[in-house]
C-alpha cells in the first residue's frame, strides 16, 4: 500500500504508507555515477539492491545495529521507519580507493591501519564537500555527541559488514552511511548495496561493486547477482 511520493532520488523513490511513521523506499533500476552524467537503467537492479539492502539491516538488527529498515515490502521496496534526515554521510574506508587516492595522492588498494571515518555534507549542488567536526557543530548539522554516536554505529556496521563480506571471500574497501532521527534516537537509515560500498573480491581484487558501472569494467547486473548468490540471497 503505497500513498504520496515524498522524496526522489537518483536511486529511489520514498512515499508515504498506511501508517504515519513509516514510509514505503522503492529501489529504482537506474544506474547514476558522477553526480547524475553517467547514466542508465539497468532491469532487475531496484529487485537486486532491495534484497540485498534488506539481507544487509537484518543481519545488522540482529547485532544489535538500530537501523530504520521494517520489513522487505515488496520485490523492490523495503519498508522503512520515517527519519528526520541528517545532513552528514559518513564514509567508512578499509582500503584506500575513489576519492581519498585523488585527494591525497595515495595508491588504490592501499591497506589503512585502522579504519578511516570521513564526513562529506549531503548537497547534490555543491557535490557533497568533506567536511569535519566543527563544520557539523558551528552549522548545527550534528552535536559532538552526535557525532560519537554516527562513528560509533559506522564502526559497529563495519565489523559486522566486514566479517559478513570476508565469509564469502568479499573484502569491504569502503562505504557510505546516512543517518536520520525518530523519536530521539539516532538510526541508520538509506540503503546498504553495492551501489554505496567498494566490494573486491579477495582473491583477485576483482571490483563487485558500482565501480564496475562506472569505469566500464563489465554487467553490473553480473556483479551485483554475484554478491547476492555469495551471501545466499534468493533473488
Ligand atoms: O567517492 P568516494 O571514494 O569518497 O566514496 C567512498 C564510498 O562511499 C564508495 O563506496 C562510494 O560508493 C560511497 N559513496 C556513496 N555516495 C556518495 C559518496 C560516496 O555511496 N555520495
Amino acid at each position: 500500500m503505497k500513498g504520496e511520493l515524498k522524496y526522489e532520488g537518483k536511486g529511489k523513490q520514498l512515499f508515504a504508507s498506511d501508517k504515519p511513521n513509516e514510509l514505503i523506499q522503492l529501489f529504482k533500476d537506474d544506474a547514476t555515477a558522477f553526480d547524475g552524467i553517467k547514466h542508465d537503467v539497468i532491469a532487475g537492479k531496484g529487485e537486486l539492491n532491495c534484497a540485498i539492502s534488506s539481507f544487509i539491516f537484518e543481519k545488522l538488527h540482529a547485532a544489535g545495529v538500530k537501523t530504520h529498515y521494517v520489513k522487505r515490502e515488496s520485490a523492490n521496496e523495503m519498508r522503512v521507519k520515517s527519519l528526520d534526515m541528517m545532513p552528514v554521510e559518513v564514509v567508512v574506508r578499509n582500503v584506500a580507493a575513489g576519492s581519498i587516492c585523488k585527494r591525497l595522492g595515495l595508491e588504490e588498494g592501499l591497506k589503512l591501519a585502522h579504519p578511516l571515518t570521513e564526513l562529506f555534507y549531503k548537497s547534490d549542488e555543491l557535490h557533497d564537500p568533506m567536511i569535519n567536526d566543527e563544520h557539523c557543530e558551528l552549522f548545527g548539522w550534528a552535536t559532538p555527541d552526535e557525532l560519537n554516536q554516527l562513528r560509533s554505529i559506522a564502526l559497529k556496521v563495519n565489523k559486522v559488514l566486514s566479517e559478513m563480506m570476508l565469509q564469502v571471500g568479499i573484502q569491504l574497501v569502503d562505504y557510505k552511511l546516512e543517518f536520520g532521527k525518530a523519536g530521539g534516537e539516532i538510526l541508520l537509515g538509506d540503503e546498504i548495496t553495492p551501489d554505496g560500498c567498494r566490494l573486491w573480491d579477495v582473491e583477485s581484487s576483482r571490483k563487485l561493486d558500482k565501480d564496475v558501472f562506472r569505469r566500464d569494467l563489465g554487467g553490473l547486473s553480473e556483479v551485483y547477482h554475484e554478491v547476492a548468490n555469495r551471501l545466499g540471497i534468493i533473488i
